[in-house]
């Protein structure tokens, strides 16, 4: 680690424990490992070939970029891509035995085509929409009759399997249970319909995280996303929750610079911090660009020693001014934690993410390719991934 001034340190032993965890409650069900936006921003290629070991039944990405990253690293799991592919690449989903999401007949008609030209068959997942407002079937009075009418033609299709169905959850995390549940109502009432047309689908998937956690809504598939990394979505899933995942990011940089600045100077950019009384400074090399948080600027904190340091000022591009007034012996060179934990020491990305005004989400999935990634078990590192080297 001494060798990068910021990295993010990523524990495989704790996403084993998560597996083995979620593994407890998802019982018969497979379990789908959401690994979009490169892994919430951990390294999509590393986790999935972590979880292929740890025995993952599926992976879920959004866009067939990010499928295609993992096929061309030769990750052979079932790949489903959750969002829209553009009809010019259905040559390239179908070569590499991606699934499709499908939510529309004529989309899936031109698939069709696509996998009859290329002499082969492929898999896809119907999209019903029970109340995201996203993409799927429409499923309301006016729209049913069509909805399965086109899942019919769909199932009928020469050269496609339809492999599964699916719909996403808006509000599993939220306080009132009544719109999730009235969720599953429709989509179970969907599939009972389709039964009745002799359409009967293998995988049949509602879950997230919370859906799972809260709701046991485990059906064929769960899809598991911010609850492998270690997270709860919202304090209500954790106290719903049966199992002890753990948060396997922490995020590091180092000090800069150390100074004294006197009574009534200025900091950062646009001079919004402005020195009470003669106040010891560090600068740390963090900033903006490396998916630390602007919106922190004269709110967050970080610990330097493991003692708080508020930061002073805007958060910039590169770099971050925290007050170490009360910390002895800071030095150039001293390691800064931002979130998560080192040996001795804690702090709760979710109180990053208050601060921030912003969800864990947000603040994994965009730390920057300029932060490497370091992967470590047993305390030792194990990989690291720099994505500015070549
Ligand atoms: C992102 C996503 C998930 C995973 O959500 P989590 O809240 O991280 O569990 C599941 N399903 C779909 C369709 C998604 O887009």
């Amino acid at each position: 680690m001494d060798k990068y001034q910021s990295y993010i340190e990523i524990d495989l032993n704790r996403l084993e424990n998560n597996f083995k965890e979620i593994k407890k409650i998802s019982g018969a069900s497979k379990v789908a490992a959401v690994l979009k936006a490169n892994g919430y921003g951990l390294g999509a290629v590393t986790l999935s070939k972590e979880l292929e070991k740890l025995g993952i039944d599926y992976i879920c990405v959004s866009s067939l970029n990010e499928a295609m990253e993992l096929r061309a690293e030769y990750i052979y799991k079932p790949i489903l891509v959750l969002g829209y592919v553009k009809e010019d690449m259905f040559d390239i989903l179908v070569q590499n035995r991606i699934d499709a999401t499908i939510y529309n007949f004529d989309q899936c008609y031109k698939l069709n085509e696509a996998a009859k030209k290329l002499n082969t068959v492929v898999d896809i997942h119907v999209k019903i929409d029970t109340g995201m407002g996203r993409l799927g079937f429409l499923i309301d009075d006016e729209n049913m009759d069509s909805t399965i009418e086109n899942i019919i033609k769909i199932y009928n299709l020469s050269n496609i399997h339809l492999k599964g169905i699916f719909t996403h959850l808006s509000d599993a995390d939220g306080y009132e249970k009544g719109f999730t549940k009235g969720q599953y109502e429709k989509f179970n009432n969907v599939i009972d319909i389709l039964k009745e047309n002799n359409v009967e689908i293998p995988i049949k998937h509602i879950a997230n995280d919370a859906g799972s956690i809260v709701f046991d809504y485990n059906m064929d598939m769960i899809r598991m996303g911010i609850g492998l990394y270690g997270y709860y979505s919202a304090p209500i899933v954790k106290r719903a929750s049966k199992i002890n995942i753990e948060e396997i990011a922490s995020f590091f940089t180092t000090v800069s610079n150390v100074k004294y600045l006197d009574k009534d100077e200025t900091i950062g950019y646009n001079r919004t911090f402005i020195t009470e009384k003669k106040t010891k400074v560090a600068t740390i090399a963090i900033g903006y660009a490396d998916g630390y948080p602007y919106s922190l600027s004269n709110k967050g904190y970080v610990l330097i020693k493991g003692k708080k340091a508020k930061i002073l000022g805007k958060v910039c591009m590169d770099q971050t001014m925290v007050d170490i007034s009360d910390i002895e012996d800071v030095k150039i060179g001293d390691a800064v934690l931002l979130y998560g934990h080192d040996k001795d020491n804690y702090l709760p990305i979710y109180d990053v993410a208050d601060k921030a005004n912003t969800i864990i989400y947000d603040l994994i999935c965009r730390l920057s390719m300029r932060v490497p990634r370091i992967y470590i078990r047993d305390d030792e590192i194990v990989k690291v991934v720099n994505y500015l080297e070549h």
